[in-house]
């Protein structure tokens, strides 16, 4: 069977481009990628709460907002599959998409697979992965109750982050290189005044100690250096967080379509089109300057859209 749409990807992009793929009766398949939730999702399963998506005036939470979209998606008979895709063939008609040895073929495809966490690769980070480094507050957090923590970085997500662990944490080291955040004023405001914040500007961890305990050896603390002295020290702390800014998921996709130096997609501009014709990029896989969940879920409209028009023109 040859599938007029599949979509590849499940945050805010993946189920707009369902929910209008599916209203146009084009009985989309949607690869979800495999739970734990923060791979079928997206970047909303590890947010807090949402509180900028127009029509939820109250703010309502990622994970509660993504099941809503898959719920609205499944409503117009899109097919949802909460597993990953492994390999595709963009340079034959139809396309395929593999998953391990099955493979699924269709006329279109849109690529909807968003971004994710990036890491400061330090030494000793990958030792301390889920040992006290984490990279998603939302799913960690609360494993800190009474202890001191750190967030590294200075955009929204750092200080969403940060202003998060104080529900836990003792006190929160929020560790950025600059003087100033980049984050959005109001979400500074609410960092900057929070009692159990304590900002460490112009500083960068250069690396990290740790404790042996029952377990095998988990944080004690990460080692900082002030970019206007020179000096190092070291700040005591059970947990840290990453909140660096994010890296597009096009590994799959490396060599074939166009991307630019970082690996966004790249789209014609105004549309969804990328350089297959068929093929299609909506939401942060190719937005390196908005990525918000509404802008996301506007460029998946466009891309079920391009899609069902460009179908049409294949008569
Ligand atoms: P971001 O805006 O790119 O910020 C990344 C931060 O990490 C910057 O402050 C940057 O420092 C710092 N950084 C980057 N690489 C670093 C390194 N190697 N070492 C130390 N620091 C480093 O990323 P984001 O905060 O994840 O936000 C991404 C997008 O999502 C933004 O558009 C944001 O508005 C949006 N967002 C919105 C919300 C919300 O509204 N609720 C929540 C989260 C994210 P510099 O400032 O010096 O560059």
């Amino acid at each position: 069977m040859v599938r007029n749409v599949i979509i590849i990807g499940s945050g805010p992009a993946g189920y707009t481009a369902a929910i209008y793929a599916s209203r146009a009766n084009l009985q989309p398949l949607l690869f979800a990628g495999e739970p734990p939730a923060h791979l079928d999702g997206g970047q909303l399963m590890l947010t807090t709460d949402v509180e900028n998506y127009p029509g939820f005036p109250e703010g309502i939470t990622g994970p509660e907002m993504m099941d809503k979209f898959l719920a609205q998606s499944k409503r117009f008979g899109t097919e949802v599959q909460m597993r990953s895709v492994t390999k595709v063939d963009l340079e034959s008609r139809p396309f395929r998409v593999f998953l391990g040895e099955e493979v699924h073929e269709s006329k279109t495809i849109i690529i909807a697979t968003g971004a994710e966490a990036k890491w400061l690769n330090l030494p000793g980070e990958k030792e301390l992965h889920n040992r006290g480094i984490s990279a998603c507050a939302t799913c960690d957090g609360a494993l800190f109750g009474g202890k001191v923590v750190g967030v590294v970085g200075g955009g929204d997500s750092a200080v969403e982050e940060a202003t998060f662990l104080t529900r836990f944490a003792s006190k929160v080291h929020m560790i950025h290189r600059r003087d100033q955040l980049r984050a959005s004023k109001i979400m500074q405001d609410r960092a900057l005044s929070n009692p159990k914040i304590a900002m460490e500007w112009n500083t960068i961890p250069e690396g990290y100690s740790a404790k042996e305990g029952k377990h095998g050896p988990s944080l004690a603390g990460v080692k900082v250096r002030d970019t206007n002295t020179g000096e190092t020290r070291e700040i005591p702390m059970d947990g840290f967080f990453m909140a660096i800014g994010h890296k597009p998921n096009t590994d799959l996709f490396t060599g074939v379509l166009d991307m630019d130096e970082v690996g966004y997609l790249k789209t014609k501009p105004g549309t969804t089109y990328t350089n297959i014709e068929g093929v299609f990029a909506c939401g942060d896989v190719q937005d390196r300057h908005y990525r918000q969940a509404v802008t996301a879920a506007g460029t998946g409209c466009m891309a079920a859209i391009d899609a069902e028009r460009w179908i049409e023109t294949q008569h």
